[in-house]
C-alpha cells in the first residue's frame, strides 16, 4: 500500500475503492490517527450512512471484516468522525487527525445464550470477546475484530503514519473518554502502537505460558475456553490488561495455525520473558 494523491492506493497500483461523502470540511494537516468501531451491522451500511448528508459523519477509511477497504474523504480534507474530543490540549480532533472506521458490532450484551448488538443482531461465542472497558465498570461482550482486518489496518496505519508524519495513534474512546467506547478492549491497541512507531514505552510487556494454559473470554473459570485450545507451555504473550489475578493476552505469533488470538489467561501461569 501507499498514499498518493491523498488517496490510499494498494499493492496493484488501483486506489482502493472511493464513496464520496458531503460530510467533510475543509483542508486538514493530520498529527494524529484515530482508530474507531463502526457499531454497524456490515461494512456496506455503514459506508451507506456514513455517506448520506443527514449523518452528519464519515471517516476517512472503512474496513471491512474481509479487509475491503473504501476512502470517503482524501487525507486532505477533514472528515467527521471525532466529534467534541481533546488530547493533549488540542481540541475537536476531526481537525487534526485522520480517522477509520473498523466495521464492528460493538459493545455485545448476552441475552439469553446469544450474544446481541444495539441494532438486534446474534453473534457466536468465537466472535465474542468478554472484557472490561478500562472506562467502564462491568464486564461485557465486544466483537472481536478479524485477522485480515487488522492486518489491513496496521498496513494501512502504517503509509498513512509515513506520508503524514504522524506520530501518535489514538483510540475515540481516548480522546471522547465517557462519551466513546470505541475502538474498545478488542482492539489489540498496545501491539498496534509498538509496531507502528516501536516506542520502547509503548511495548506491551512479554511473557510466556510456564504450562499448558487454557485461555478464557473473560477473565474467570466460569468464562468460556477459546476454541484454540490451550496454550502450550512457553508461548509468547503481551499483556494488555489485569484484572484481580487474570490478565488479558495477545498471543505473539500463531497458536493452532491462528493470529492475533486474545484472551484471558490466569496470571499465575506467566512469567516475564524479557
Ligand atoms: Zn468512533
Amino acid at each position: 500500500m501507499k498514499v498518493e494523491n491523498h488517496r490510499l492506493v494498494l499493492d496493484n497500483g488501483e486506489p482502493v475503492r472511493f464513496e464520496a461523502t458531503p460530510n467533510q470540511g475543509g483542508a486538514l494537516k493530520p498529527r494524529f490517527l484515530v482508530m474507531h468501531y463502526t457499531a454497524g451491522r456490515d461494512a456496506e451500511s455503514s459506508i451507506r450512512w456514513l455517506t448520506r448528508p443527514d449523518a452528519r459523519a464519515s471517516a476517512h477509511l472503512v474496513i471491512g471484516r474481509d479487509g475491503a477497504v473504501t476512502q470517503l474523504v482524501p487525507f486532505d480534507r477533514v472528515a467527521w468522525h471525532a466529534g467534541p474530543s481533546r488530547w493533549d490540549g488540542v481540541r475537536g480532533l476531526n481537525q487534526h487527525s485522520i480517522g477509520i472506521e473498523l466495521d464492528n458490532a460493538g459493545l455485545l450484551e448476552r441475552k439469553g445464550d446469544r450474544w446481541r448488538a444495539w441494532f438486534g443482531n446474534a453473534y457466536p461465542e468465537e466472535e465474542v470477546m468478554e472484557a472490561r472497558h478500562r472506562h467502564g465498570d462491568r464486564v461485557c461482550g465486544w466483537h472481536i475484530f478479524t485477522p485480515e482486518q487488522l492486518d489491513v489496518a496496521l498496513e494501512a496505519s502504517r503509509v498513512i503514519i509515513q506520508a503524514y508524519g504522524i506520530s501518535e495513534l489514538l483510540g475515540h474512546d481516548d480522546i471522547s473518554p465517557g462519551r466513546k467506547l470505541d475502538p474498545g478492549p478488542a482492539f489489540p491497541m498496545a501491539p498496534f502502537r509498538a509496531k507502528l512507531f516501536g516506542r520502547a514505552e509503548d511495548e506491551a510487556p512479554t511473557y510466556a505460558t510456564t504450562v499448558n494454559l487454557n485461555i478464557r473470554r473473560g477473565p474467570g473459570t466460569h468464562h468460556e475456553r477459546l476454541e484454540v485450545g490451550p496454550l502450550p507451555q512457553g508461548t509468547l504473550l503481551e499483556v494488555l490488561r489485569e484484572d484481580g489475578s487474570w490478565r488479558l493476552v495477545n498471543v505473539r505469533g500463531e497458536v493452532q495455525g491462528q493470529r492475533d488470538v486474545q484472551g484471558w489467561v490466569h496470571g499465575d501461569y506467566i512469567r516475564r520473558s524479557d
